[in-house]
């Protein structure tokens, strides 16, 4: 079979990219070991935080304002699958210059948001599920909130059909043919052969294993998800209780309100991870790390200090070292595009990223696109982004 395009992951990366290389009139295919949502996919999920709030960096939070509006035209058209419920931010203390919370909070009033600053009482006032005294300021954000990933991944998927797009599971991609200096196909570990003009490797935390020159520059981190069923659950139910992070940049731990459908309080951990292979390494969350989770909401909700704990998983970033994404043609190799990278935080650009995976796959120019260029990073270089617990 022959295609204009070939991405490589339905993913969010590729399947966002699928729809708009299709609007665009190219003929495109996506391949995917599959099912689609994958499984094991970090798209694949209940819920993913949408928030503007990324401290001083003006870029993401310009970003998050376009996907906002993409979100909410999508949750007409192709949804709804967006619960905009806004976003509380916490510290346990006085927020202050340098901290995620100060910096994303004067960046919301630089661009004329309007975040509301809570003091103690008020946020035991308006938010009674946290321990009272224990965050101390912080604000309220009425933009913003959660998408149910899994969900969209499928609505994407068909929207992508509907336009024409072919996508093929049961095709693991396990090699990129080259002629010359261009790619010409791909061929897969179920012995096809796919041609196209043009190759997308959106392959998540998967993408190194296919292009080993980028190991060095990415990598895969594991980080626990815990799933809890409330004895309270109105408790933990908007407006009362919404997506929240939890002095994140000093504790990693963030998480939803009760899911409608599920039925559960999904909390996270934004850290440093684990390093995994993608492929080989099992994922499971240990009992150090439901110690530390059991610690957390001990000091923070109270109510949920002794709840369930219904359903964990340990899920994959694709890490790149300084954690902003990777989008950009091969320099070197005619005809391939990387489309990784989401350092954990990639999800909520969903509406963005087509269009810009799509310029970058044209060649077309875009003002955010320098962020993600291909890059050499050093060993050494550490994550720049701002809500990102690095221990
Ligand atoms: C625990 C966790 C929590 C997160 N929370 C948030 C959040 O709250 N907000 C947010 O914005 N972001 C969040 N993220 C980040 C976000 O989920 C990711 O940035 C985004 O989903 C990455 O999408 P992707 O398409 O690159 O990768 P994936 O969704 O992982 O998709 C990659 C696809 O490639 C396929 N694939 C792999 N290898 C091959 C191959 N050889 N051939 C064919 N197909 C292949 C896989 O099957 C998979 O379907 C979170 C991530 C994790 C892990």
């Amino acid at each position: 079979m022959s295609y204009d395009i070939l991405i490589i992951g339905g993913g969010i990366f590729g399947m966002a990219t699928a729809v708009t290389l299709q609007q665009r009139g190219w003929r495109t295919a996506v391949l995917d070991p599959g099912p689609l949502p994958h499984p094991l996919a970090a798209s694949t999920d209940i819920s993913k935080v949408i928030r503007m709030e990324y401290g001083p960096d003006e870029q993401y939070m310009a970003m998050v304002e376009e996907s906002l509006v993409g979100w909410r035209q999508w949750n007409e058209s192709l949804g709804p699958f967006f619960h905009e419920i806004g976003v509380t931010m916490f510290t346990q203390e006085l927020m202050a210059p340098g901290g995620f919370e100060y910096e994303s909070y004067q960046m919301l009033l630089k661009r004329g948001h309007h975040p509301e600053r809570l003091n103690v009482d008020e946020i035991s006032r308006r938010f009674p599920a946290w321990k009272p005294g224990a965050f101390v300021d912080g604000f309220y954000h009425a933009q913003g909130g959660y998408a149910e990933s899994g969900r969209v991944i499928s609505a994407l998927l068909a929207e992508a059909q509907r336009l024409g797009a072919d996508v093929l599971t049961g095709q693991t991609v396990n090699e990129i043919v080259r002629e010359g200096g261009r790619v010409t196909a791909v061929r897969t570990e179920e012995g096809h052969t796919f041609t196209a003009g043009h190759v997308v490797v959106a392959a998540g935390t998967w993408t190194h294993l296919l292009l080993p020159e980028l190991a060095p520059a990415m990598k895969s981190t594991g980080h626990p998800v815990f799933h809890l069923k409330p004895a309270q659950p109105e408790l933990f139910t908007a407006p009362d209780f919404v997506v929240f992070t939890a002095d994140i940049a000093r504790s990693g731990w963030y998480g939803f309100p009760l899911h409608p459908g599920e039925g559960v309080v999904k909390i996270a951990n934004h850290g440093i991870g684990q390093r995994l292979h993608p492929r080989d390494d099992e994922r499971v969350v240990t009992a150090q790390d439901e110690q530390n989770f059991r610690a957390f909401l001990a000091a923070t909700f109270p109510a949920l200090a002794d709840a369930p704990i219904v359903y964990t998983r340990r899920c994959l970033y694709c890490d790149t070292l300084d954690e902003h994404f990777w989008i950009d043609r091969h320099p070197a190799i005619t005809g391939l595009t990387v489309a990784a990278g989401g350092s954990g935080h990639g999800f909520k650009f969903a509406p963005v990223l087509g269009n810009l995976i799509a310029d970058a796959v044209e060649g077309r120019a875009n003002p955010w696109l320098p962020k993600f260029r291909w890059r050499a990073l050093a060993s050494q270089t550490t994550g720049e982004e701002a809500s990102r617990h690095h221990g």
